[in-house]
């Protein structure tokens, strides 16, 4: 091993705690994740919904996933179709727990209640990162795994988080008899202004439902209803499901831009949504974390071998983000721009359009991985979305 084999990464959740885990499993560094929460189990924003790429991809035990089903429904206010997209419900919290666990059987060491409260330089230089505490972490590599807080992107200028779309969710997690066997999904402003809502089911007798919008296309369909009374009513509205008790609520913000963001700096490479990750079309947030976190790790080890963690060479894993997810992140982010400020009858129709994918391009839709010529085919298109044209090209460039 080389000289450079202590590594910091600051925060907790499946970006940070996947790197380190990556890094336990493949090398014999010193690996430490700083995590602000006094447990891991405290991240509990997350509805946890998620694809085979993640439970197979990244050995997720049985035991903290709570749901499958094996088909996906979308929904407009009329329109409703079943895509075969298979899909899990993930215990969020019990989820990092394991990420955590797993990480530490290899040795990482997983330090809670400790706040990084920014970078330690060096001529320049990530060298290590300071706590609350008034504890500093000297480090060969220091990796930003805080989420959207992006605590040290943004004291780094890495990252602009005000600058990013900013979105809220809020979800229940219920007892009580959920009768779609899919992961459902509704693009309905009068139940999601701005956003979606969406019901998953989250194993026997369990179901979680929630609403998520987007500020900037809320703020257009003015209402004075809060977030958590649009989930009650949508819980409320409909006959295929009854509560019998709400056990437990989960809430939190987004913030998403085009995601072709630097990633990299002398001595820090950035994961997940520390520097929006996420994904800006169906705010799906694990599996790119998950995907960052890995793919850092590959440039990372490379990188603390040749005792060489420079920008420069870093700089290779911000290439492939970019390349791999970031180029279609973009394009994914002007159909967001798009779909949240649809009006019904054009949300109807998009949902009918998916409906009428092919199996093999409702694949390429669950991996992101839609062509152009795809998109267009499910856009139905206006004459008065003309007018967005302006806001459409400001995204793509
Ligand atoms: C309501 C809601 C529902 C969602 N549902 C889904 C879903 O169903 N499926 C899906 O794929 N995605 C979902 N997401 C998105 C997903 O949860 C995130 O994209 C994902 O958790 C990002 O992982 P991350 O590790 O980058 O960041 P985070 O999960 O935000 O983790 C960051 C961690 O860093 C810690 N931290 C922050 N600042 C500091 C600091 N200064 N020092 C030390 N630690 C710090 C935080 O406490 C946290 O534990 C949802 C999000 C919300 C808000």
């Amino acid at each position: 091993m080389s000289e450079y084999d202590v590594v910091v990464v600051a925060g907790g959740g499946p970006a940070g705690l996947q790197f380190a885990r990556e890094l336990g499993r493949r090398t014999d560094h010193s690996v430490v994740v700083l995590e602000a929460n006094e447990r891991l189990a405290d991240n509990d924003k997350s509805t946890g919904g998620t694809f085979e790429q993640v439970v197979d991809g990244f050995d997720v035990a049985d035991d903290v996933v709570m749901g499958a089903s094996e088909d996906v429904v979308f929904e407009g206010p009329t329109a409703s179709v079943r895509l075969p997209i298979s899909n899990s419900v993930l215990d969020f919290s019990a989820f990092l727990e394991f990420l955590g666990e797993d990480a530490e059987a290899d040795g990482v060491g997983v330090h809670t209640g400790t706040r990084v409260t920014g970078p330690l330089l060096d001529d320049g230089r990530v060298v290590g990162v300071r706590t609350r505490d008034d504890e500093t972490y000297r480090a060969d590599l220091v990796v930003d795994g805080t989420g959207p807080d992006g605590t040290l992107t943004s004291a780094l200028g890495m990252w602009n988080r005000d600058a990013a779309q900013r979105g809220i969710g809020k979800e229940f997690e219920v007892e009580g008899r959920y009768e779609e066997d899919a992961m459902l999904f509704a693009f309905d402003h009068d139940v999601a202004p701005g956003g979606y809502a969406w019901v998953f089911p989250a194993g026997d007798g369990v179901f979680k439902a929630g609403v998520c919008w987007v500020d900037d296309f809320h703020a257009r369909r003015r209402t004075d209803h809060t977030i958590d009374d649009y989930v009650r009513d949508w819980l409320d509205a409909d006959p295929r499901w009854t509560v019998e008790s709400i056990r437990a609520g989960h809430a939190g913000e987004v913030r998403s831009d085009n995601s072709v963001n630097q990633r990299a700096a002398d001595g820090l490479l950035a994961v997940g949504d520390s520097v929006s990750s996420i994904n800006p079309l169906f705010g799906e947030g694990i599996r790119p974390a998950m995907e960052s976190a890995r793919m850092a790790a590959d440039t990372a080890i490379e990188a603390l071998l040749a005792g060489d963690t420079s920008r420069r060479r870093l700089a290779a894993y911000e290439r492939r983000w970019n390349r791999e997810k970031g180029s279609k992140w973009k394009t994914q982010r002007v159909v967001g721009e798009l779909l949240y400020d649809f009006d019904a009858g054009q949300q109807d129709a998009f949902v009918e359009r998916t409906g009428r994918l092919s199996d093999a391009a409702a694949d390429r839709l669950q991996r992101y991985d839609l062509s152009v010529r795809d998109l267009l085919s499910l856009y139905p298109y206006r004459r008065r979305d003309l007018r967005k044209v302006p806001t459409l090209l400001r995204h793509a460039w």
